[in-house]
């Protein structure tokens, strides 16, 4: 058995290395033409020690990943109960790009699935902010999350919107039924595909990931960035919403509040324990990459981080790992 985080990585990326099912998501052209045996795992504790494995440094835009964190944003900016009233937190069951909202309120269901995150963007900076300052908020603030500057593939982004016509549909859609801002709709799908734009190696997610985990501070670092309330919720939101389709069979077997991006990354939180990110492109029939949930599978069955494990079990691989690091 391994000895080190280090090590113990290693063997859970050689184990599913050759498990072939999938397929890449093909927009935008840059998701379309990456590399299908790319591979890596980073985890990143909340006392601030951050393991990495295989193409740990490997950029790629953040898609959906990316509406986790910037729901935290609008939560921290507006409050809690103001956010929930513009977007509801019921799990969908459908599809992420699903064109609809709530019958009676004609909220969104969720800030997980696209129609949330549309109006979850729109709702970031000032009122009628122009897109250039709203997403640079985003950029910003998603750069303090992870420690460094991120910036933002523009080329995918202006690839992804001259197809991003379900996205332009539910942005007007939203508008119509009079609960979208009174933003240009077609404005708001250009930030939110730039949002989605914003390049991440598996290393700044894992870190991103632990800030969440770490009630909103970045771990070993003395500023917040969303409140810990914030935190909590936005890890409530992910546990019950961010899988899409495939959310309570990823709670039942696997139990850490996690969102999938269709570039195959899989971003997870264990509050006051671990921020755990994987990136392998391909993706199964719900968008979720199918060598990343294979070793989430693995991670929280090994190392008991399912949420409703019991807490007081005692010398764990976990706590061996840990103490070996010490
Ligand atoms: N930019 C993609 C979209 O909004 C993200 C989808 C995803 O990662 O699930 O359609």
């Amino acid at each position: 058995m391994a000895d080190t985080f280090d090590d113990y990585l290693a063997t859970i990326l050689a184990a599913v290395q050759d498990e072939a099912g999938g397929e890449v998501h093909e927009v935008p052209r840059a998701l379309a033409e990456a590399d299908p045996g790319l591979l890596a795992a980073a985890l990143c504790t909340t006392d601030g020690e951050l393991h990495s494995v295989g193409d740990d440094e490997h950029e790629a835009t953040i898609q959906s990943v990316s509406k986790a964190f910037v729901y935290a944003l609008a939560l921290e900016q507006h409050g809690i109960g103001e956010v929930l009233r513009a977007v509801d937190v019921e799990p969908s069951g459908e599809a992420y790009n699903v064109i609809s909202v709530e019958a009676e309120s004609k909220r969104p269901r969720n800030p997980m699935i696209n129609a949330g995150a549309l109006l979850v963007h729109a709702l970031v900076g000032e009122r009628g902010a122009e897109q250039d300052e709203r997403v640079e908020i985003i950029r910003s603030r998603l750069s303090a999350m992870a420690g460094r500057e991120l910036s933002i593939d523009e080329e995918a982004a202006k690839d992804e919107l001259s197809q991003a016509h379900r996205n332009l549909a539910i942005a007007h859609m939203l508008r119509a039924e009079g609960v979208m801002p009174d933003d240009d709709p077609v404005d708001v799908v250009r930030g939110y595909t730039r949002q989605c734009s914003i390049l991440v190696t598996p290393r700044d997610l894992a870190v991103m990931a632990a800030t969440l985990a770490n009630g909103g501070y970045r771990p070993g670092e003395d500023e917040e960035v969303v409140s810990a309330p914030v935190a909590r919720h936005t890890l409530s939101v992910m546990a019950t919403c961010g899988m899409y389709t495939a959310a309570g069979d990823w709670m039942s077997e696997i139990g850490i509040p996690a969102k999938s991006g269709v570039s195959g990354a899989i971003m997870g939180a264990l509050p006051g324990r671990v921020g755990i990110a994987t990136y392998a492109p391909r993706l199964d029939r719900h968008g979720t990459s199918v060598r990343g949930r294979a070793i989430f599978e693995r991670l929280s069955d090994e190392l008991d981080l399912h949420l409703l494990d019991d807490p007081h079990r005692q010398d764990t691989l976990w706590d061996r790992l840990r103490q070996q690091e010490a």
